[in-house]
Order: structure tokens, then C-alpha cells, then sequence
């Protein structure tokens, strides 16, 4: 299966960015990563309609960084899985570990927003990762599995989603785990997920995310179980976002 690529620009973006947005639409003819490879980029709420307006008729798939669990209400801030999908997205972002640590999501309401997102028909992108305390505790299998055992409903058994293995000490820091480390973790993952989902759990892509970039990307793609790349710093300039689409190949 084609891997997934996708693109998450946090709080950055104003609407001169979309040309960074359309150039990736326009480099994919050259640079397709290869047959089947599926590419997102996931704006602020507020460049999520225009982005997908500006890049209808292209490939690229546009996504939310995060929504709330109910589709409407007095929830002061807050922007819900329905209003994402009228605005033009099909994908979500949830439970990255910016949300969990910043405003405390835990496993449960990741799940909750796993389900308000599949009820208005986005695809959502389940991040689980551990930080580096864990990891040096020799923790972060257990840490990830009961992440992946706590977010992902059953509600997700025969829909489009994927999970995404982004340790935290990962994040932005041009750090990355060996092949070796992201092998177990992902390996760990897939057990959990077809433990949770059965045979559903076992087919759905899980990406890596955490300081990927152009040079890395090929290497890190390769590596077994790994479906794709949630990429943060390098998905704001076109030409490293396709550059590491290339190494999707
Ligand atoms: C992310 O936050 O999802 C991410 C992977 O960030 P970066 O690529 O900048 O490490």
C-alpha cells in the first residue's frame, strides 16, 4: 500500500503560506514519492477552507490539527469535527503530543474525538508517543501500547485512519530513534492495534513523526511497519515537504 504523508504546520501560517500549499500540489507531478503515496497538509483552523479551496482538483488532502469532541455547543474557542469537514477538511490530526501535555488530553478523550471525527467523516491521525523520561525508564513500549489501547474506539473497525508513533523527545528537536527503535515501537503498535481492532487493526498505515526531513526520510520510510511520516518543522517549505514525499518512493 502507498505510504502517507502528511503535514502539520501547528500555529504557523497566514494566507501568503498557501503558495507554500500550492507549490507542493504542483511539485507532486515530479516529485510523486511513487505509485499510491498519499500527501496531506494539516493548517491552522483558519486557512483550513482556503487551502482546500485553493488546492481543489489537486491530490493533496487537507486536514485539521484537532477538533472537539461534540459537534456543536458552548465551547468558547473551540472548532468541531463537522466544521472542519464543511470548511473542506478530510483528515484530523488528534491526541499529538502538544495537546496531551498542553492541555491535557488524555487517552479517553482522544477516543471521544477519534469518534466525533469518523462521525463526520474525517480521517483521522492518532498520535501516541513517549517522552524521553519514559524511554529511559525502559517504558516506552508499555507507555505507547496503553496509549494506542486507550485512544483508538472501536467505532474505528472498517474506517480510513492511521496512527502516529511521534516520540516526544523527537518533536522537533532534530533528534530521531534508530531504525531499530522505531521497528519495536511500531512493531508494538500493530500487536496493540490488532488486539484492539482485529483484522481492521491490522491493515491501517502507522506513520512515524519526529524530526523528519529530507535526509532521513527515505530511511526512516523503509523501515518495517512504517506507513508514512507526520512531519511538523519540515512541511512549512515545499521543497523539503517534497523532498521527503520523493523518499516515500
Ligand atoms: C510533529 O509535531 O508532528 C512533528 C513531527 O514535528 P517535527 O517534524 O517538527 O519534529
Amino acid at each position: 500500500m502507498g505510504k502517507l504523508i502528511v503535514g502539520n504546520w501547528k500555529m504557523n501560517g497566514l494566507g501568503t503560506s498557501l503558495a507554500e500549499a500550492q507549490a507542493v500540489a504542483a511539485g507532486l507531478g515530479s516529485s510523486s514519492g511513487g505509485p499510491g503515496v498519499r500527501v496531506g497538509l494539516c493548517p491552522p483552523a483558519t486557512l483550513v477552507e482556503r487551502m482546500a479551496r485553493s488546492l481543489s482538483g489537486s491530490p493533496v488532502l487537507v486536514g485539521g490539527q484537532d477538533c472537539r469532541a461534540e459537534a456543536s455547543g458552548a465551547f468558547t474557542g473551540d472548532v468541531s469535527a463537522e466544521m472542519l469537514s464543511e470548511a473542506g477538511a478530510v483528515l484530523v490530526i488528534l491526541g499529538h503530543s502538544e495537546r496531551r501535555s498542553g492541555y491535557g488530553e488524555t487517552d479517553a478523550l482522544v477516543a471521544a474525538k477519534v469518534e466525533a471525527a469518523l462521525r463526520a467523516g474525517l480521517e483521522p491521525i492518532i498520535c501516541v508517543g513517549e517522552t524521553l523520561a519514559e524511554r529511559e525508564a525502559g517504558r516506552a513500549v508499555a507507555v505507547v501500547s496503553a496509549q494506542v489501547r486507550g485512544s483508538l474506539p472501536q467505532a474505528l473497525a472498517g474506517r480510513a485512519f492511521s496512527v502516529a508513533y511521534e516520540p516526544v523527545w523527537a518533536i522537533g528537536t532534530g533528534l530521531t530513534p534508530t531504525t531499530a527503535q522505531i521497528e519495536e515501537i511500531h512493531t508494538a503498535v500493530r500487536a496493540e492495534m490488532s488486539a484492539v481492532l482485529g483484522a481492521p487493526g491490522a491493515r491501517a498505515p502507522i506513520l512515524y513523526g519526529g524530526s523528519v526531513k529530507p535526509g532521513n526520510a527515505a530511511e526512516i520510510l523503509s523501515a518495517s511497519e512504517v506507513g508514512g511520516a507526520l512531519v511538523g518543522g519540515a512541511s512549512l517549505k515545499s521543497v523539503d515537504f517534497l523532498g521527503i514525499i520523493a523518499g516515500a518512493g
